[in-house]
């Protein structure tokens, strides 16, 4: 069955092509993958494509997205990296959206429904559903009734317990809907499933601390399979220092700016989202690895933002053990989360107490590995997200 994927966000639209057999228990490479970047440049587009052992890069005169869409997927049938026939061969399409609200709680397939009700949840992630709803119209303009599948990362932790999922503001607020949602649903829910394959147990039967370090950072406590817990809440803001993002803050700073600064919502928007976290306090990048390299040189500003990164880890870690009541195993997983050893030391350094010990030899691998010391009482599995695998398993679940 061959599945094309897409993720479309605001500023890119990443996607790729995979064939799949009803029994595949490991990802397999894709046939095809592509990218469009637009901010590479004002006015148009860049698009990376590669499939068939070639690959292209080209620059668009294009600023339309369904037509940047177009483009990318043309390059399935045309050009050097052509892996089809034709377009009909595909045999359906899945999209990571953002926001499923409490309408969904699994993937589902799109219908006129679904559509509504991605639309209706717009005001919940104003950056991200617009673009998702954008990029099944364009599909269905390209590919006609081929059966399309919206995998929601909000769905995941839709099952978490209401006392987890409910902010103490006054009781308005529940039914308002505003809630804990939780967020990288669909990475925190493939790194868990994995991990269970690797340690060779049912998921039912552990208790799972689930880290996923990229730009942005959230951490799910998924115990028997669900998500009992998660950083993240009413939006992508809430819980950890990410790449630009704050993560969680005493709420009277936020008054205190308004009073004091003068500061807009949209200026609020803006500091908190794209101001904060590692770029903010390093003043330098949003990049993990160049704060690092910094700190390294003797960067005070940037050793300040990874102290910082490293104790509201540990201190939120700590929080989904609480809601998990133990832990068989602590997993890494996003660009930091798979690649940092500095990280895994320094956030596992605070559970030794629990007998967590690590390696001595740690080290980056292409395949997902086990870092905790032969002793150790907890596993630590770095394990790399295939979100787009999971969305074409959703889909071959639901053809
Ligand atoms: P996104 O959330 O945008 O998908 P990624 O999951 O790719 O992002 O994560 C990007 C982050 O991963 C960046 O902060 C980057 O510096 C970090 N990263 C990648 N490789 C390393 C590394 N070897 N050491 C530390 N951080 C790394």
């Amino acid at each position: 069955m061959k599945i094309l994927v897409l993720n479309a966000g605001s500023s890119s639209h990443k996607s790729c092509l995979f064939d799949l057999a009803k029994d595949n228990s490991d990802a397999p490479n894709p046939l095809w993958r592509a990218a469009l970047d637009w901010t590479h440049q004002a006015g148009s587009v860049e698009l990376s494509a590669s499939g068939g052992g070639e690959s292209v890069q080209q620059v668009l005169p294009i600023t339309d997205k369904a037509a940047g869409i177009e483009a990318m997927v043309n390059t399935l049938v045309e050009g050097p990296t052509q892996v089809l026939g034709s377009l009909a061969e595909i045999d359906a399409v899945g999209h990571r959206v953002v926001h499923g609200g409490r309408d969904y709680v699994d993937s589902v397939r799109v219908t006129e429904a679904v559509k509504a009700t991605i639309q209706r949840l717009i005001p919940l992630a104003p950056a991200h559903n617009p673009a998702n709803l954008q990029g099944i119209e364009a599909m269905e303009r390209i590919l006609g009734d081929t059966p399309q599948v919206a995998m929601f990362d909000t769905a995941f932790h839709a099952r978490m317990p209401e006392a987890a999922s409910t902010y103490p503001g006054p009781y308005d607020w529940v039914e308002q809907g505003i809630r804990r949602y939780g967020f990288h649903g669909i990475s925190h829910q493939y790194v868990a499933q994995r991990a269970a394959d690797m340690v060779g147990q049912n998921i039912a039967d552990l208790k799972l601390l689930t880290c996923h370090l990229g730009n942005g950072c959230s951490l799910a406590a998924v115990k028997g399979g669900i998500s009992v817990d998660t950083t993240m809440g009413f939006t992508p803001l809430d819980g950890l220092m990410m790449g630009s993002r704050s993560g969680s803050l005493d709420p009277g700073i936020l008054i205190y700016l308004i009073r004091q600064g003068g500061y807009s919502a949209d200026q609020l928007d803006t500091l908190l989202n794209k101001e904060s976290g590692l770029k903010g306090m390093s003043g330098l990048s949003n990049d993990m690895r160049s704060v690092i390299e910094a700190m390294d040189q003797g960067n005070a500003q940037a050793k300040l933002a990874v102290d910082v990164f490293i104790h509201r880890l540990r201190r939120e870690m700590g929080a989904m053990m609480a809601s998990l009541g133990g832990l068989d195993a602590v997993v890494f997983t996003g660009g930091i989360g798979e690649n940092s050893s500095l990280v895994w030391q320094r956030a596992c350094a605070g559970f030794e107490f629990l007998g967590l010990r690590l390696r001595d030899d740690l080290g980056r691998t292409k395949d997902d590995q086990d870092i905790a010391a032969a002793d150790s009482a907890v596993r630590v599995l770095v394990i790399h997200t295939q979100e787009e695998w999971a969305i074409a398993q959703a889909c071959l679940a639901l053809g």
